[in-house]
């Protein structure tokens, strides 16, 4: 039974948008290729979501069809991927395609890119290859405007059925990445893990020692937790996918300290992503990760550990801003959502902007000789300062002129 998407394809995309896909079907069909929508796009329309992006699969070289097309429409190639040959297109209307050439892959390792290859294939060669049923729809553009549905795994009744399904048993082992992507989807569309899927999972997830790259887990979870969903965390870590990475995370994340840092009148928001990603790993050998942190990411970590390990009871205000002056903002936020010390709320909505307008300057007109002994005179000042005792620069003069002997006194 065919189905068309006709009505979707008419009442979901904008006019510009549906414009740039007619003309490129039908330039499509004068350069003698079949092409399709495909993927997320297709899904979309089902579930009547909103569509992000037009992805369209060529049943031959897509990297020529896109030099045909920006040749014949007033259209222009912005970017071209000649290792999958993809191409992505730009209309004058903003609209932006992405054309890639079916394909087949090969996997040659558990999490390792597969090799690309047998490009032009056909459409059910290159949808064989894809994550799960849902993701495997497509509807056919070259075919005079009929928007028919092509389903060759089941996907459409596993969208009604709200189902996520993988296509073979080995999929999670040729890619693991895929185990959090069916958590993202899980999390996000609100569907259930198939039966065999989960288990197939599970048992992924116990082999032990996945010695495998991690760079496709790394963009999935950090996908995963930009899910804003009450609980996104905890049913992360009840999922145990955490396995594929890291084997100690922190299990439950204290909401209201979360709700908490989400709320704070700082300048630089709390990166939430991140900040999951980081109650992942604190426990683990981040080294031992493989995750190609970032020097940033590498020392927000690396100032969590120091601050929950160095966690001595602070006496004073100036013993709390010196603490966390010079940390990042981040590291500061995680350490309070893990240790609960309100030291830190004091010193991102208090300390943190204190300024001594005193300088070294007006230190030696008020006649003071320059030594290292300014540094305790700024310190003086500063917690004065911190304990607000002292505003303008005025009231500082006037406490060091009362307070401070100079060395010749
Ligand atoms: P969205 O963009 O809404 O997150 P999407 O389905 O378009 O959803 P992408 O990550 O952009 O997701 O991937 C595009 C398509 O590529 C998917 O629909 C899927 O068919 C395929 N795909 C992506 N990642 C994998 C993977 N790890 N294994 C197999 N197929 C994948």
């Amino acid at each position: 039974m065919s189905l068309s998407l006709k009505q979707e394809f008419e009442n979901m995309l904008t006019k510009e948008s549906r414009l740039a896909i007619e003309l490129s079907a039908d330039n499509a069909m004068i350069f003698g290729v079949d092409i399709y929508l495909i993927g997320g796009i297709v899904r979309d329309f089902i579930m009547h979501n909103k569509i992000k992006d037009i992805d369209i699969a060529v049943e031959g070289d897509a990297i020529e069809f896109a030099e045909f097309l920006s040749s014949k429409v007033r259209c222009r190639i912005i970017q071209i991927q000649e290792n999958l040959k993809t191409a992505k297109i730009i209309f004058p209307s903003g609209v932006e395609i992405d054309f890639a050439s079916t394909r087949e892959e090969i996997y040659t390792g558990s999490g390792i890119l597969p090799k690309a290859h047998n490009f032009g294939c056909n459409l059910k060669n290159d949808v064989k290859r894809r994550d799960f049923t849902i993701n495997t729809l497509a509807i056919k553009l070259t075919d005079n405007k009929k928007y028919e549905l092509v389903d060759y795994f089941g996907g459409y009744q596993d969208i009604l059925n709200k189902k996520i399904k993988i296509l073979h048993e080995k999929s999670f082992i040729d890619d693991p990445s895929r185990i959090i992507r069916a958590l993202k989807f899980k999390e996000r569309f609100d569907f259930e893990i198939d039966e065999k899927t989960y288990n197939l999972m599970l048992q992924y997830l116990k082999i032990p020692d996945k010695n495998m790259p991690l760079e496709r887990i790394k963009s999935e979870v950090k996908q995963y937790f930009s899910i804003d969903k009450e609980d996104i965390y905890e049913r992360f870590i009840e999922s145990e996918s955490y396995k594929l990475f890291c084997d100690n995370p922190v299990q439950v994340i204290n909401k209201s300290r979360l709700n908490e840092i989400k709320t704070l009148n700082i300048p630089e928001k709390p990166d939430i992503r991140f900040i999951y990603f980081v109650c992942l790993v604190i426990n683990s050998d981040y080294t031992s990760l493989r995750f190609n942190l970032t020097a940033r990411e590498i020392k927000i970590i690396n100032q969590v550990r120091e601050f929950l390990f160095c966690n001595t009871e602070k006496q004073d205000n100036l013993q709390i801003y010196k603490s966390y002056k010079d940390a990042d903002n981040q590291a500061v936020l995680i350490y309070y959502l893990l240790s609960g010390d309100k030291n830190v709320i004091k010193f991102l909505s208090e300390l943190k902007n204190t300024e001594i307008l005193t300088t070294g300057k007006d230190l030696i007109e008020l006649g003071f000789k320059p030594s290292k002994s300014f540094s305790d005179i700024f310190d003086l000042i500063l917690k004065e300062k911190l304990d607000g005792k002292l505003k303008t620069k005025e009231e500082e003069t006037v406490f060091i002129k009362n307070n401070i002997k100079k060395e010749s006194e």
